[in-house]
């Protein structure tokens, strides 16, 4: 099947001054809409084609898997946020939260650190696994939990295009700004 790029839920301007409608811009439909793309170039005309985006993940390796994994994993960032963000996890994830970390300021910590320390570009994710146990994880270049198969909950990308226009090589202040945006009502029923 063909992929489309999928609609953003909020204007481009809507998590401004976090991320700026320039950098929505260049993301979703430069960098994001590239992957898109090169996904569909590269399976026409095999058996990729009849599979589902998970599928294609899942059985692929090279430029497939990368583009395939990249399209899946910005969908869920993108998916992450929202005007105002809504405040803190919600529920079972934050019972979980905190059961693993005794508070959600040290999972914060936790996870600021994964992305941070991150060298060169990747995800950072917050994952749980078949028995709901969380844990944060840090991925390079395509790197994506489906493929260990746990279950993703959170990313925040850390790939330069994801923040140099607006934070250069700030790393820090980009991911200290995005908790501000995040909708835990949508991250939370991840859980
Ligand atoms: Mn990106």
């Amino acid at each position: 099947m063909e992929f489309k790029l999928p609609e953003l839920t909020y204007q481009k301007n809507a998590l401004e001054p976090v991320i700026s409608a320039e950098t929505i811009g260049y993301h979703h439909e430069k960098h994001h809409l590239a992957y898109v793309n090169n996904l569909n170039n590269l399976i026409k005309g095999t058996p990729f084609e009849s599979m589902t985006l998970e599928e294609i993940i899942l059985n692929s390796d090279g430029g497939v898997f990368n583009n395939a994994a990249q399209v899946w994993n910005h969908t869920f960032y993108f998916n992450s946020f929202k005007k105002g963000g809504i405040a803190g996890p919600k529920g079972a994830l934050a019972d979980a939260i905190d059961a693993e970390w005794g508070s959600f300021d040290k999972f914060k910590a936790d996870f600021n650190n994964a992305a941070l320390t991150l060298f060169g570009s990747g995800w950072a994710w917050l994952v749980k696994d078949a028995v709901g146990k969380l844990s944060v994880i840090k991925e390079g270049n395509a790197g994506t939990p489906l493929t260990k198969g746990l279950t993703p909950i959170l990313t925040f990308d850390v790939w330069e295009h994801a923040y140099y226009l607006d934070y250069q090589n700030r790393r820090a202040d980009y991911l200290a700004a995005l908790w501000e945006i995040i909708d835990w009502e949508t991250v939370s029923a991840r859980y």
